[in-house]
């Protein structure tokens, strides 16, 4: 039998983390065999698991971001023939070659579910994300709270100029916002 991809997506502090560990809790209270992975780029909360902004964990295994090492990880070893549930966290991180091992996960008969955002705070498409949501049986869109009106927020805004890609581990450099109050390139509210 087929297996099944599931993405779950949105601005950062939107629940993405939240709702994987809940969903893999879920997996383990009906006996599935659950292997879960987040990328060494983000150890703010913890090494050894996954964790959201609300303080929920789930067992994680680190790895490098790239599809070859989450690849051997689970081949090389063996653990993919002793696993029914595969977590990620953080895909938007992933390099492209993720898109293809995790279709072959899934005609394994391997339920894999993703978890990442879908844009950068550039708003443009993050990674293999927008294009995993397009190969999905199905996409959960997320939506946080607007940190200015308190409306729903689709967007990750960055607060300060950097400009690059990924800067982790300063608190208070991200936010949710709305349409209305999301400012690519400056923070202007
Ligand atoms: P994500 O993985 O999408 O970044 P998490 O699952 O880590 O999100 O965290 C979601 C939690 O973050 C919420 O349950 C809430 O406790 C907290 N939170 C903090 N700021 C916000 C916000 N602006 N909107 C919604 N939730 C927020």
């Amino acid at each position: 039998t087929p297996g099944r991809l599931e993405v779950i997506t949105g601005p950062m502090f939107s629940g993405k983390s939240e709702e994987l560990i809940r969903r893999l809790k879920r997996a383990r209270i009906a006996r599935q065999r659950v292997a879960c992975f987040k990328p060494d780029i983000d150890l703010r909360y913890h090494r050894t698991a996954i964790a959201s902004h609300s303080e929920q964990t789930h067992d994680a295994a680190v790895v490098t971001p790239t599809s070859d090492r989450l690849r051997e990880d689970l081949f090389a070893t063996g653990k993919i023939h002793e696993v029914d549930v595969i977590g990620l966290d953080e895909t938007q991180f992933f390099d492209q070659d993720v898109i293809p091992l995790a279709l072959e996960l899934v005609h394994l008969g391997k339920r894999v579910i993703l978890a990442g955002l879908d844009t950068t705070f550039a708003n443009e498409p993050f990674g293999p994300v927008p294009n995993l949501m397009a190969l999905a049986d199905e996409v959960t869109k997320l939506s946080a709270v607007c940190m200015v009106c308190g409306q729903p927020a689709i967007h990750t805004q960055r607060l300060g100029q950097s400009q690059e890609l990924v800067v982790v581990g300063a608190a208070g450099l991200y936010e949710a916002r709305c349409r209305a109050h999301f400012h690519p390139y400056l923070d202007e509210h």
